[in-house]
């Protein structure tokens, strides 16, 4: 890791209950110079979530006006709530030599594919719509109603992930993580990654 060489941006995208929280945290655990951006969001915290941990927990007009001064990279509504991107802190991250993650929804994916072309953009699958069902109603926090909107949603969302780059299908946790590691790990041998040192090694006497 060195300032000359930033990290690579991933973006990591799925339909509500395929996992994808999960997962991040896992490969967090895993991988020390991974970190995941923490997104700025109007919503409130549940329990056991702390602010600047999970989110920075922010009012409406405080969103507004940091998105007014042009201090997100992304920002959207995602049922009823703002969340968004902080420049700044993602700059800080990358400039550290941290890949990053962002943990965000289809809208924001599109937004920073957008404004940061060479950002990586992953898309969880869950195994079939079944297992997905199953799974939100195993939660037991959403009512069968909710449940049913929440699926006819990921249906929207799932159509989206054919603009990603990656596809990683989350039948099995551990190897669904594997995956995602094996995806920021190759990104590091990319040539726009390695260009610095091909410099230094062609700068060389010998
Ligand atoms: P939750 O409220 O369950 O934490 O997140 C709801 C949705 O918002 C998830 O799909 C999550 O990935 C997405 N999300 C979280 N942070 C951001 C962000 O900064 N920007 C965007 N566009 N979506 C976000």
């Amino acid at each position: 890791m060195s300032a000359k060489n930033p990290g690579n941006i991933f973006i990591i995208s799925a339909a509500s209950g395929t996992g994808k929280t999960t997962l991040v945290s896992r490969l967090l655990s895993a991988h020390a110079d991974v970190r995941v951006s923490i997104s700025h969001t109007t919503r409130a915290p549940r329990e056991g979530e702390r602010h600047g941990e999970h989110y920075y927990f922010v009012g409406t007009a405080e969103f507004e006006e940091m998105a007014d001064a042009g201090g997100f990279l992304e920002h959207a509504n995602v049922f009823g709530n703002y969340y968004g991107t902080s420049l700044t802190g993602l700059k800080a991250l990358q400039n550290e030599g941290f890949d990053v993650i962002l943990e965000i929804d289809v809208q924001g994916a599109q937004q920073v594919r957008r404004a940061l072309p060479e950002a990586v953009g992953i898309f969880i699958l869950p195994p079939s719509f079944a297992e997905l069902a199953e799974r939100l109603r195993g939660r037991g926090t959403d009512a069968p109603e909710v449940v049913e909107k929440r699926l006819r949603q990921a249906r929207g969302e799932i159509e989206q992930s054919l603009l990603f780059d990656y596809i990683v299908v989350n039948r099995d946790l551990a190897e669904a993580e594997a995956q995602l590691g094996a995806i920021i790990r190759a990104h590091r041998q990319t040539l726009a990654r390695q260009q610095n040192f091909i410099e230094h090694l062609l700068s060389e006497n010998f």
